[in-house]
């Protein structure tokens, strides 16, 4: 059995012209994926709403499926509503639960999407309704008794919602790698929070990550989710950071080699990227789950869990 991914593209949502989102990207990940041939790509189901209430207040889980959320926080998640948004959030959220259970059965689990971490318990934020990052967590915590897990945060925003909401949980270690002045200009607090100035470039970021990352594997945790986001290029219109594709694709190897080396069972999502020509942000994405293939053996002729040899 090849290795999977989850997908969520084929629900479209209606978007002015001019929409920063780029919606485009998903499709075009999974389109270069497929032509690898190394991961099997499936469609992802519907979370259900009593597993997104695990982090998220049930009336405004309510709210926005029924499209009656107040328009201020609808304007702060920056989609207008419609049936369509919610389908393709409930199928974002939705591949994020089965790649964590894929993670706990293969050692790798990765959605074509999600990495939603500006949403919080009542409200989202920046193109994030709900935080697939903590439904999975508190999924896992429930369905699978999984006690201690790591948030790696690398996309160049703050995960200052997943931050928010595991604050309180000793069980939770949250790592975000960011830069200092760029979007939610309210930072929160992280576990650890890394801060790099404007224009950062590789050897700076790689730098952090390394001094980083051994602590986070210190608190020993069960399964580590790792927020891939590719906004740090150089050139991201969203971004202030200087990364190039390599310094990416290292910054991908440093992580997955530590949670393979520990033995740790690793939940890849997707997160920001928003370069201009879109394909370098989607050859970005790309790379972070061919790093992963290769770090983590996996082929079509493999069969099994991902850490035997
Ligand atoms: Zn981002």
């Amino acid at each position: 059995m090849q290795p999977r991914l989850f997908y969520c593209d084929h629900y479209t949502i209606p978007l002015p012209a001019g929409h920063k989102f780029p919606a485009e990207k998903y499709r075009l990940l999974r389109e270069t994926l497929a032509g690898d041939s190394v991961f099997e790509l499936e469609p992802a189901d519907f979370a259900r709403p009593e597993l997104i209430e695990l982090a998220h207040d049930p009336a405004y889980v309510a709210g926005f499926l029924n499209g009656t959320l107040d328009p201020a926080i609808m304007r702060r998640i920056g989609f207008p509503w419609s049936h369509e948004l919610t389908r393709r959030t409930l199928a974002s959220l939705g591949g994020t639960l089965a790649a964590s259970e894929d993670a706990l059965r293969t050692g790798l689990g990765g959605n074509l999407a999600g990495g939603t971490h500006h949403a919080f318990r009542a409200e989202g934020a920046g193109f994030c309704v709900f935080n697939d990052i903590a439904v999975g967590i508190l999924a896992l915590r429930q369905e699978h008794g999984v006690r201690r897990a790591a948030v790696v945060d690398l996309d160049v925003h703050q995960g200052d919602a997943t931050a928010a909401i595991f604050w309180d949980d000793s069980d939770v270690l949250t790592l975000s790698i960011h830069a200092r002045h760029n979007f939610p200009l309210r930072k929160q607090r992280s576990r650890m929070d890394i801060d790099l100035p404007d224009g950062a470039e590789d050897a700076e970021y790689l730098a952090a990550l390394e001094r980083v990352l051994p602590r986070v594997f210190e608190f020993a945790p069960e399964v580590v989710f790792y927020h891939a986001g590719v906004d740090g290029l150089a050139g991201d219109r969203l971004g202030r950071l200087a990364l190039s594709l390599d310094g990416l694709k290292r910054r991908d190897r440093l992580v997955l080699q530590m949670c393979r080396s520990r033995g740790v069972p690793v939940v890849i999502t997707l997160g920001g990227g928003y370069a201009e020509p879109i394909a370098k942000t989607v050859e970005a994405h790309a790379n972070t789950f061919r790093v992963a293939a290769e770090v983590l053996r996996l082929s079509y002729e493999i069969q099994g869990p991902a850490f035997a040899k």
